[in-house]
């Protein structure tokens, strides 16, 4: 077979390739920056995509679509005009070149539930649950997720999966845990959005990897929450960094925007039962692998 993996230079994009390539598929990575490891095969803007790209999206017999501008912190100035580029022009482009025939695997987001918390109880989000999105990230995904439903109205193939926090190797550096592991080994305080009280559903990259082929294998359609149904503690997963490095934490409190939802869960009925693929993240080996993966600066030797 011959894939096509966008945002292949991305975290998640570039363990999917190495997945898939490990298989033996032909993985053609687009992406619009060069990655790492040479994960990337087509350097094209997906929102306004070179011919190269839309013979690549044409021809291939699936399509993972990851390329995306993610996290909910993001404010800068033209911010929500690139995440609409990036996160929905993107879509509807890639969604008009792949043929009606040829599965699309959209990745959306945990954030469109807005949280789990439902009338200030705990539960873990369905999939058919309304989705109430909190913030110009999430209300992007969810736009995103309006453009694969106008390609299932039209005949077209795709479906839909809601990774919940993903940790693991070469995560991006704006999440938390790769932030926190910067800021402790630089002897830094760490920065805890609203409480350490809050919870975050946290999976390891390779099940959600797992789950992203299993969608394409099992050729689902309709959306899959890629999570743990595990929840855990702001505080409990500092104390896992920290112990991963060997130091203490200082953490000090800062203010939660509208965005920080106090708790993530996912319910995970529906990826185990239709994917066939249930989540084994142990936090804290995945925490000591990330730890491992990000290795301090080399201090050159002076004098
Ligand atoms: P990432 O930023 O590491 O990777 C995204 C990649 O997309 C980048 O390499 C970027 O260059 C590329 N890209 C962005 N806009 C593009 C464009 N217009 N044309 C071509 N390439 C473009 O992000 P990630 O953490 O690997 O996330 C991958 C996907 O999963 C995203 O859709 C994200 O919203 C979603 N997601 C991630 C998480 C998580 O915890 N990491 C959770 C939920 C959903």
């Amino acid at each position: 077979m011959t894939v096509v993996v966008t945002g292949s230079s991305g975290f998640i994009g570039s363990h999917l390739v190495g997945a898939l390539e490990a298989r033996g598929e032909r993985v053609t990575g687009i992406d619009r920056r060069p990655g790492p490891s040479r994960r990337t095969s087509i350097i094209a803007d997906l929102a306004d995509p070179s011919p190269e790209a839309l013979d690549a999206l044409c021809c291939a017999d699936a399509v993972w679509h990851l390329a995306a501008r993610p996290s909910v912190r993001d404010h800068g100035s033209g911010t929500s005009h690139r995440r609409h580029r990036d996160n929905v022009v993107a879509t509807e482009r890639v969604a008009a070149a792949v043929p009606d025939r040829t599965l699309v695997v959209v990745t959306s987001s945990s954030s469109v539930y807005g949280g789990s918390l439902h009338g200030g109880r705990e539960r873990p989000c369905r999939e058919d649950d309304l989705l109430r999105p909190h913030g110009a990230y999430a209300t992007s995904k969810l736009m995103s997720e309006r453009v694969c439903e106008r390609r299932a109205a039209r005949g077209g193939r795709v479906a839909i999966a809601r990774p919940f926090t993903v940790a693991g190797e070469h995560q991006r550096p704006d999440m938390a845990i790769a932030t926190w592991i910067r800021r402790l080994r630089e002897g830094q305080p760490i920065a805890l959005f609203g409480s350490p009280s809050r919870t975050r559903d946290i999976s390891d990259v390779t099940d959600v990897v797992r789950g992203l082929i299993a969608m394409a294998e099992r050729d689902v359609s309709g959306a899959f929450n890629l999570g743990s149904g595990k929840s855990h503690s702001l505080g409990s997963i500092v104390r896992r960094v920290a112990g991963a490095l060997g130091c203490e934490a200082r953490i000090e409190i800062v203010p939660a925007g509208p965005e920080e939802v106090p708790a993530t869960l996912a319910d995970t009925t529906r990826c185990e039962t239709a994917l066939g693929v249930s989540f084994a993240t142990d936090l804290g080996a995945l925490v000591r692998r990330q730890v491992a993966a990000a290795k301090p600066p080399v201090l050159e030797e002076t004098g």
